[in-house]
């Protein structure tokens, strides 16, 4: 499975590269082998993660009013967000939402840079915080991985390396079955688990493909998701400015960089040791700048404070601040530019509330049936057949009845519509009958209220068609 390593990461210069830090000069994969780190920054990740981890996986089993409490179900468009329903018939609020998403994200990324992806992105977790330790506890620390990455498959290589894998395969199992919880139902899941497979093929292989998919990912591709595929990564050329807060190597107080060793030490404060770059699951060399492949872990902080302390130095060589924080020893967050992204931000939240505040719980869509003008009745009514649509947004069953409030008007279902059945579509037809004395023109209005008892849930009208003489 791992690429065996042409030459140590380690052995190139600090010289600015221009490639990416995890390709050889021949287009080849160099396989990282980072290093433990330890330090108040990994510590609080690490309890963070596990907060996130118990979340992630809890929450397909959390129930609100007897429905999921998140759910994705993007194969019958049927969408629960925090116990509310969203159908296909919210499909404006979803566009605006993901507007204000993406616009929340520019303005967090402007501020703070990567920080989601150190902190809260599930690569970054399920790789450093769970695959890595593993790796870690079964292979040793990143310079007994290359030694075994480089060994012949002996015993002791092959034994560690099925242990390795066979993890790494039962917890990609356990993440995609959560993930396909999110998407089809914890019972679903369940259901797909305990029945026969016979019963569930298509369960079956969605559960092994999003497993297969899960391990390809932690156990191959790796950094490679951060530094070469996440989009999200790629922008940062063009949100991050000299303002943003990123993990920065104070380069005023650390160069020019001289080695310990050498007597009294009386250049900057980076003794070259290297560590920062060793620690890096990205191999980048923090010390270069900041570069797109830096995915803000903080290792390498840590990694760093531990040297400083050693040799009795102030901590924060490498630390949160902006080039412009670093140059002039002050960090300025409320920028014009902050502040513009933070006005549009506010403005798509107040419309975003707005429209989720004064969405009703049922809405009703209705369409001229296709090919039907009018009819013309022995009692000298004129009748109009329409198409109908009621979604229940809610989570229980709606007892409902459809009234007309135009005068003379009448309606008449086709069929029965008493009952709305709990976050579903409910389709139909009916006739709407009005006198020839009550048509205004060739198109005339009619209301359509749809009522629970006394209540009105919605109302709308539509175009009832009659003959051009009757005016
Ligand atoms: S860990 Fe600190 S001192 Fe060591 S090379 Fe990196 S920046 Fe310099
Ligand atoms: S440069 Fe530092 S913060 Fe960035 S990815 Fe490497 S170790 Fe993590």
């Amino acid at each position: 499975m791992q690429n065996e390593p042409i030459h140590s990461l380690y052995d190139e210069e600090d010289s600015f590269r221009d490639h990416i830090a995890t390709v050889d000069e021949k287009g080849k994969r160099k396989w990282i082998f980072p290093k433990m780190t330890k330090g108040a920054y990994t510590l609080a990740r690490k309890y963070l993660a596990w907060v996130l981890i118990a979340i992630l996986f809890i929450g397909p089993f959390l129930r609100y009013d007897g429905q999921p409490f998140m759910l994705f179900n993007v194969l019958e468009r049927h969408f629960i967000l925090f116990g509310i329903v969203f159908m296909p018939q919210d499909f404006h609020l979803f566009v605006l939402a993901m507007i204000t998403f993406v616009m929340f994200i520019v303005l967090f990324t402007v501020i703070w840079g990567r920080l989601f992806c150190g902190w809260i992105c599930p690569q970054t977790i399920f790789m450093e915080m769970v695959f890595r330790k593993i790796e870690y506890w079964i292979e040793g620390d990143g310079p007994q991985q290359r030694k075994l990455s480089s060994a012949p498959w002996n015993m002791e290589k092959t034994t560690k390396r099925t242990i390795k894998y066979a993890l790494f395969y039962l917890i990609s199992f356990l993440i995609g079955n959560t993930f396909l919880a999110y998407i089809i139902g914890s019972d679903a899941v369940l259901k797909i688990i305990q029945e026969p497979v016979s019963n569930h093929i298509a369960g079956f292989s969605a559960m092994l493909l999003f497993s297969g998919i899960f391990f390809f990912v932690f156990a191959y591709l790796r950094e490679q998701v951060c530094t070469a595929i996440c989009p999200y990564g790629r922008l940062q050329g063009v949100l991050l400015d000299a303002n943003s807060i990123v993990v920065a190597y104070d380069h005023v107080r650390g160069e020019p960089r001289t080695k310990l060793a050498r007597e009294v030490k009386t250049g900057g404060d980076c003794i070259d040791c290297k560590q920062c770059l060793y620690v890096c699951p990205t191999g980048i060399d923090i010390r270069n700048g900041t570069q797109l492949e830096c995915t803000n872990c903080t290792a390498c902080i840590d990694a760093c404070d531990d040297i400083m302390i050693k040799i009795n130095r102030p901590t924060g060589l490498i630390r949160y601040d902006s080039h412009n924080g670093i140059l002039s020893g002050s960090k300025k967050i409320w920028t014009n530019r902050v502040k513009a992204y933070s006005l549009l931000l506010i403005l798509l939240l107040s419309v975003l509330g707005f429209l989720l505040g004064t969405r009703g719980d049922v809405e009703l869509t209705v369409m001229r049936t296709p090919g039907m003008l009018f009819q013309e009745n022995p009692d000298g009514q004129i009748s109009n057949l329409y198409n109908f649509q009621l979604a229940n947004k809610t989570n229980k069953p709606i007892q409902i009845k459809m009234i007309t409030k135009t005068e003379g008007a009448t309606i008449k279902i086709i069929g029965a519509l008493n009952l709305l059945p709990a976050s579903e579509v409910s389709k139909g037809s009916f006739f709407i009958y009005l006198p020839k004395n009550k048509l205004e023109d060739r198109k005339t209005e009619v209301n359509l209220t749809i009522m629970q008892g006394q209540k009105v849930l919605t109302s709308t009208s539509t175009n009832f068609m009659g003959p051009i003489t009757f005016k």
